[in-house]
């Protein structure tokens, strides 16, 4: 287990090498600190349950670089949602779209849906554009939990779990993104952030 500047280039690339090999990254991200995995991976996306302690019918939510690698995890988009992405993306927006054929159901705990989102953290964004894969990636803390802020809290709650922590120091926002899906064409707001 490492704790490395996220700033460092080298570190990203150390963070993207656990994160191809299935491993678990913390990363800062605009709102709170995530527990990232390949979302691609159902085995590394299962170890985000088991390091949170996390129910298997409570959804994760997928991080992706631009709109573009979203579009390729999801089917067709409701109307709104693109005027929703280029409005707040990158930023504190997840959007509840159809899931596409490619990510795993235990993303989703089976629903038919898949939740995503575009980080505008440099971090979080250095990361997703080195390792080149959508990444899982709930809160840094073990269920239950404060939300972590500072990557001290992620490494008290999830110690060796982890392999890589990546520090970008506070987080600004500190409070979860906001979730907005649909439900027979209507927009929802799921979860106010
Ligand atoms: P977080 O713990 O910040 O990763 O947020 C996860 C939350 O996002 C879940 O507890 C759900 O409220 C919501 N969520 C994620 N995926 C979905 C989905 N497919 N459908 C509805 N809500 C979702
Ligand atoms: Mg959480």
């Amino acid at each position: 287990m490492r704790v490395l500047d996220g700033e460092d280039p080298v570190a990203i690339t150390t963070a993207a090498t656990a994160l191809r090999a299935g491993r678990l990254v913390v990363m800062p991200t605009e709102t709170v600190y995530g527990l990232a995995a390949n979302a691609l991976d159902p085995a590394a996306v299962a170890r985000i349950f088991e390091a949170k302690g996390r129910p298997a019918d409570n959804p994760v939510i997928v991080h992706v670089a631009d709109a573009e690698a979203a579009h390729k995890l999801t089917g067709e988009w409701p109307e709104g949602a693109h005027q929703l992405a280029r409005r707040f993306w990158p930023g504190p927006l997840t959007l509840v779209l159809p899931r596409g054929p490619d990510v795993p159901p235990i993303i989703s705990g089976g629903l038919p849906t898949v939740a995503v989102r575009v980080p505008v953290h440099p971090v979080a964004r250095a990361l997703l554009e080195e390792v080149g894969l959508p990444l899982a990636a709930p809160s840094a803390n073990v269920s239950g939990r404060p939300s972590p802020t500072r990557v001290e809290h992620a490494v008290a709650d999830l110690g060796v779990k982890v392999s890589v922590y990546l520090d970008g120091g506070p987080c600004e926002v500190g409070v979860e993104s906001t979730i907005v899906g649909w439900a027979e064409g209507h927009p929802l707001v799921f979860r106010e952030g």
